[in-house]
This record gives structure tokens, C-alpha cells and sequence, in this order.
């Protein structure tokens, strides 16, 4: 069988021009997980083809007998636009991803079947059935469990890959109220894939170079030691996300992550008032434990990526300047700053809708940097202006360069891996924004 799977990044249909390809080549970027693992335990016997309409076209006239489009809210106009164009020509279409297991019934209607929860867990399900020519119209969420196996995911990709990817856990218990990833059926129970394994791919991983995609690599503390202490002498590098709790109370925790490799930790922030984080249920964060966590992190010469979100109810026209003063003080060396967005399937999402304060239900605005809700105590116009002025700001010329030569007193890989979000940060801020 000759079978593609298209992996849909929330960059939706942005397509990069000749220039833009060409540095995202150079310098990124995060592979494709999903589609690799789908890729990796699908039987030898069938061709499998993995595209990422974020660089790549689409060819619609190639023969293709089984089509599956794995996508998330803001991009799933453009997989139903992909699935109907395909199921047009009589090929079977199958959907899978965080968005077809929130919205099943709307995708149902641009698909022959659906894969819910981890897609990868129903795959060998759904190609035994395609081929008996008995599918099902859904196959249900099944649950990771010890005799769950996820083969080492080392595909050869198409193209030169600077970044490797890794999964050693999935889920996460801890149901922040805007995070739509905990809140699909199975999406908060947290597996954990045996440290052999996991060890084994890493040191069989042809880059020296890889992120953990792991939701966090705190939540179970004395799993992740382990995995470090087994990853040392590896020589490996690696980037991961945790939360603050254990990197600002746990020090033997954030010094065995650098002995592994790790050279960069992305936390979830989000803001600096208390109050906001309690109302969303964000129970790792305590923003009297910022400071302790990011010493901890660039005392042990690693780099902080923080993620911020704007438009809480708590939030007024001040969190801005706040959030940039605060950002400022702990020395963050890259961030993100996201506009709150009420995915489908999170609590925020059935709150808005009750209060009728969603503006559109067109999901491809609902990138996280475009206003789809109205705050409460701003307008959206000033929401999405907040947010500009953040990027602006903290992406400005001079702060840039601050940075950037700041993060040199951490070593030559965070020195560049500062420049590389730096880089990556203005771009998107452009193609989102401008
Ligand atoms: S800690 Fe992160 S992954 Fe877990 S529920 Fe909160 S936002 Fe989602």
C-alpha cells in the first residue's frame, strides 16, 4: 500500500518563501513526531510517505490508496480542505490529532474513519481493518499501558535534519484549564516508556542534537533522574519542557539535567500574577519560585525559554509593561508570548461559550496570537496590540543583541541556541503579525 501521512504544524497553510525555506532548513527545527512513529511501526511491506505542509507542496495527483491527516485546531480548515480534495479522487481519508478527538463529529464529515487519542495507538487497528475492508468510522481512545510498545522512531527523513525528537513519557495530570492536551480522553493519564528503551533510541539517534517532546520532564522527578543519570556519557545534547516547581526546589534534578546534555528548559510562566495562575488552575506555579528556578537553570549554564499568555479575565492593559519589567529582571533569554485561545474541549472554552465570548469558531484563527474571545477588561483590538508590543519590544534590535551576547557566559550551544530563537522568534513574529 502506498500511504501518506501529512503532519499539519500550527503554522496552518503559511508556506515559506525561497529565502525563508532555506534558513529554516539551515537552522531548525523541530521533525515531526506523529508521523514518524506512525511511520515507524506501520508493516515493512507498505510504502509510507510523510509530508509537513509547512515546507512542502502537496501533490494531489499522485497515487496514493490511504491518506491520514494528523492536525490540531488552528489547522483544521486546511486538513479538511486537504481530505475533501483526496476523498474527491475516491482515496481513503483518515483524521487523527487533538482537534478530531475534541470535534469528532465535525471531522467525521471530511473523513472515512478517525483515529481518537494517541492515533498511534489504533494504527495497526485501522490498517488490519482497511485491508479486511471492514473499517470502522472511529476507533475509540485506547489507553498507553506496560505492554504498550513504541519502536524507536529513527525514520530516515527525506530531508537534512538538524534536531532530533524523542518521547520518553506522554500526558499530563495536571489540567491547566486552557490546555487542550490534558483535557482529550487519555490525555491526563501520563505514561512513562520503560529508561532502556528510551536510552536505546537516544544513543542510536543519527543527530547529537535532540528535544525532548515530552509535555513536561517534571512531572514524575524520579523517572527523569533516572533517564539522566543513564544519559550521561551519552554525549547527547538536549532541549526539554518542564515546570517550575521541581526546577526551583529540586537542585540535584536540574544539575543531573545538565550532566545528560540538556542545554535549554522551555517553562510554561504564563504570568506573573498569582491570582491569574490560581484562577487557571496552573498549579506548578508559584511566581515566588520564578527567580530560584531560572539561577538554578544559568547556574548551571543552561538557557530559559519562557512561555508567556495574555487576555486572562485577572489580566488589565497593564499586564504588558508588567510582564516585559518582570521578564527583564529574571534575564529570560527567549520567550513566546501566546493570546489566550479557547480550544475546544478545555475549560476555558465551555466558560467562554456560556458567557457568549467567543467572536469565531473559524479554527484557523485560533493560532494563539489572534484575539477570538472577548477579554474582559480590555478589548480585543488592545489584547492583539498588547501582544504585538511584546514581541516588538522584547525582539527589539538592541534587547536582541543584549541577549544574545549575554546568554555567551553559558557556553558556545546556548550562545546559539539563544541566536536560533531569536532568529526563529522574529520571523514568526512577522509572518503572524505583519
Ligand atoms: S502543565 Fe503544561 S501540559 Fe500539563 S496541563 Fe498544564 S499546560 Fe498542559
Amino acid at each position: 500500500m502506498n500511504i501518506l501521512i501529512i503532519e499539519n504544524t500550527w503554522m496552518g497553510d503559511t508556506r515559506y518563501g525561497f529565502f525563508d525555506k532555506l534558513l529554516l532548513n539551515a537552522f531548525t527545527i523541530l521533525p515531526t513526531l506523529y508521523a514518524r512513529k506512525i511511520a515507524a511501526i506501520t508493516p515493512k511491506q507498505h510504502t509510507v510517505t510523510i509530508i509537513n505542509e509547512r515546507n512542502s507542496i502537496i501533490d494531489f495527483s499522485k497515487k496514493y490508496d490511504l491518506v491520514n491527516i494528523n492536525y490540531t485546531t488552528s489547522t483544521a480548515k486546511r486538513a479538511y480542505e486537504i481530505a475533501d480534495e483526496f476523498r474527491k479522487k475516491g482515496i481513503t481519508v483518515v483524521l487523527s490529532g487533538i482537534h478530531a478527538s475534541l470535534m469528532p463529529k465535525e471531522a467525521k464529515e471530511h473523513s472515512d474513519s478517525i483515529l481518537l487519542g494517541w492515533g498511534e495507538l489504533n494504527w495497526l487497528d485501522f490498517l488490519n481493518d482497511y485491508e479486511e475492508n471492514k473499517l470502522k468510522l472511529e476507533y475509540k481512545h485506547k489507553k498507553y499501558d506496560k505492554n504498550t510498545k513504541i519502536p524507536p522512531i529513527n525514520i530516515k527523513l527525506p530531508a537534512f535534519v538538524i534536531s532530533g525528537a524523542i518521547e520518553a513519557t506522554c500526558g499530563c495530570p495536571y489540567k491547566c484549564d486552557f490546555c487542550p492536551e490534558s483535557n482529550i480522553i487519555e490525555g491526563s493519564q501520563f505514561y512513562k516508556r520503560p529508561v532502556d528503551e528510551v536510552i536505546e533510541e537516544i544513543k542510536n539517534l543519527p543527530q547529537k542534537f535532540f528535544t525532548f517532546y515530552d509535555t513536561s520532564m517534571t512531572i514524575d522527578p524520579k523517572y527523569t533522574k533516572e533517564l539522566f543519570r543513564n544519559m550521561i556519557g551519552l554525549k547527547k545534547k538536549f532541549s526539554c519542557n518542564g515546570n517550575v516547581d521541581v526546577l526551583a526546589n529540586d537542585i540535584e534534578f536540574v544539575k543531573l539535567s545538565k550532566k545528560a546534555g540538556c542545554t535549554s528548559w522551555l517553562l510554561g510562566f504564563e504570568s506573573f500574577s498569582q491570582q491569574t495562575l490560581d484562577n487557571v488552575n496552573k498549579i506548578t506555579n508559584k511566581v515566588e519560585e520564578y527567580k530560584k528556578a531560572v539561577e538554578n537553570i544559568h547556574d548551571n549554564r543552561m538557557i530559559v525559554v519562557g512561555d508567556f499568555m495574555f487576555g486572562f479575565d485577572t489580566d488589565t492593559k497593564d499586564v504588558f509593561d508588567e510582564t516585559l519589567k518582570q521578564i527583564k529582571i529574571l534575564g529570560i533569554d527567549a520567550a513566546d508570548f501566546n493570546i489566550l485561545t479557547p480550544l475546544p474541549g478545555t475549560s476555558i472554552y465551555d466558560k467562554l461559550e456560556k458567557e457568549k465570548r467567543i467572536l469565531t469558531k473559524d479554527w484557523s484563527q485560533y493560532t494563539l496570537k489572534n484575539p477570538v474571545f472577548k477579554p474582559k477588561n480590555m478589548t480585543s483590538v488592545e489584547l492583539l496590540a498588547g501582544v504585538r508590543k511584546m514581541y516588538c519590544e522584547y525582539y527589539s534590535i538592541p534587547n536582541n543583541i543584549k541577549r544574545i551576547f549575554k546568554s555567551m557566559r553559558l557556553g558556545m550551544l546556548p550562545f546559539l541556541l539563544v541566536f536560533q530563537r531569536t532568529f526563529a522568534a522574529a520571523m514568526s513574529h512577522r509572518k503572524l503579525f505583519f
